[in-house]
């Protein structure tokens, strides 16, 4: 809660006029305690574990867009995709939102701020840069020790269950896991610390980019176009069409830290391979149109 009772309080406080959005902030948290704010982190990440991965079913069902899929030959029924959205929605009732409700105490313990005056875009920007390059480096390792045999066999499997994922499958995995893979989303903010708005922020942008990459599609408006060294949708799907057995591709944002450690050979090899295929198929494409084309003049040279 803020320590201002009116607005003339915030702004003699921080010495100049509250900005537009600070006035909104103001107005939005003057009667919310800090935890109430925190709370909010609750629909943050549920939304774009229901709201992102229907979008995808929605796309399947009424625009197919085949072209784009990774792995066209694998369709995924209604019936599983919410078999799968049953399993998220029940981890995310019974692990995730409790663990939201009694972790308050390390957001005050980090220094999350709720207070004026609101960070800068650039500030906004700077700290989820860093959040998603700890996150990235964090979770690498932390995926890479999940495939250790017994760790893999007794945890990590239930997320590889499905070799060709949907969105929904991003929050498919083992209770533990979940919990595990949620230090990464903390370690950030506390080493650097911020606002409440940009904690909240953070939360929301790692989910959506979690559901982003097991999305099962490549699409052309990917980031992977606009970010240097962003993985994508094609970069983690590789990791699950492999299953068990993948000792590539860990990371789960970027793409430097597999190449850094040598773990995307096998990933590389596969693309050589799929444009060796591409490369096959279109010669034989052209060869098809050139004896096609023969075949015609020499039916017009008849006719004439
Ligand atoms: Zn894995
Ligand atoms: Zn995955």
């Amino acid at each position: 809660m803020l320590p201002y009772a009116t607005l003339q309080e915030a702004e003699t406080a921080i010495g100049r006029s509250l900005t537009c959005a600070e006035t909104l902030w103001f107005n939005y948290t003057a009667n919310k305690s800090d935890y109430a704010l925190y709370c909010h982190a609750i629909p943050l990440l549920f939304l774009p574990s229901i709201l992102v991965p229907l979008l995808y079913v929605l796309i399947e069902l009424i625009f197919p867009i085949a072209s784009y899929k990774i792995q066209p030959k694998i369709k995924i029924s209604l019936y599983d995709n919410f078999k799968c959205y049953l399993v998220v929605t029940r981890t995310f009732v019974l692990i995730v939102a409790p663990t939201l409700l009694v972790s308050y105490p390390s957001i005050k313990m980090i220094g999350i701020r709720t207070s004026l005056p609101l960070p800068s875009l650039t500030e906004i920007i700077a700290q989820l840069i860093i959040y998603f390059i700890i996150e990235d480096y964090t979770s690498y390792w932390l995926h890479r020790a999940f495939h250790i045999k017994w760790v893999y066999e007794n945890i990590h499997k239930v997320h590889h269950e499905y070799t060709a994922p949907t969105g929904f499958t991003s929050q498919h995995a083992h209770w533990l896991e979940t919990l595990v893979f949620g230090i990464p989303g903390y370690l950030g903010p506390a080493i650097v610390p911020g606002h409440m708005i940009t904690f909240l922020l953070w939360l929301f942008l790692r989910h959506t980019e979690s559901v982003e990459i097991h999305s099962g599609y490549d699409l052309p408006w990917t980031l992977k176009k606009y970010i240097p060294f962003y993985g994508g949708a094609k970069f983690h799907d590789y990791h699950h069409y492999v299953g068990g057995q993948s000792q590539s591709n860990f990371a789960p944002i970027f793409t430097y830290c597999d190449y850094i450690y040598g773990t995307d050979k096998g990933y590389k090899y596969h693309k050589r391979l799929q444009q060796q295929h591409q490369q096959l198929k279109d010669g034989l494409k052209s060869d098809a149109k050139q004896i096609g084309g023969s075949y015609a003049s020499a039916a017009s040279i008849k006719s004439e």
